[in-house]
């Protein structure tokens, strides 16, 4: 079941409990026998939803973490694209403009970048 399908589930049933405490047709003891069903499903699909979120996070810091290692390996194995292209570019936090930057800055361990657009100082590492 994927996350959305989760919530669903869980919002069909919230809603049939709404729906059993309003139903007069069934007796108390039939009305709390599926309530406490329809609770515990309910539970086991919020249950399901959080474990899902946690595989995606652990799987997304993975990722990242992956490709933040890839970055710095790719410009020292292949060489990069030709050297001075500004193929990679970064956002200005203060601007949120896209800022070329050169492969021999983006080898650096640390470098300093001044925004041509607001011309503050984006230090990266
Ligand atoms: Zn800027």
């Amino acid at each position: 079941m994927n996350l959305s399908q989760v919530t669903s589930e869980v919002r069909q049933a919230v809603a049939y409990l709404s729906g059993v405490e309003a139903a007069s047709k069934l007796s108390p003891e039939e009305r709390s026998q599926h309530t406490i069903q329809q609770m515990v499903r309910a539970l086991e699909c919020l249950t399901e939803a959080v474990e899902e979120c946690q595989r995606r996070q652990t799987e997304l810091e993975a990722r990242l973490d992956h490709l933040n290692r890839g970055a710095d390996n790719a410009a020292h194995e292949s060489g990069g694209p030709v050297s001075g292209d500004p193929s990679r570019t970064l956002c200005c936090p203060h601007c949120r403009k896209q800022l070329p930057i050169t492969n021999e800055l983006w080898e650096q361990e640390r470098f300093e970048i001044a925004c041509p657009y607001c011309a503050l100082a984006v230090e990266v590492r």
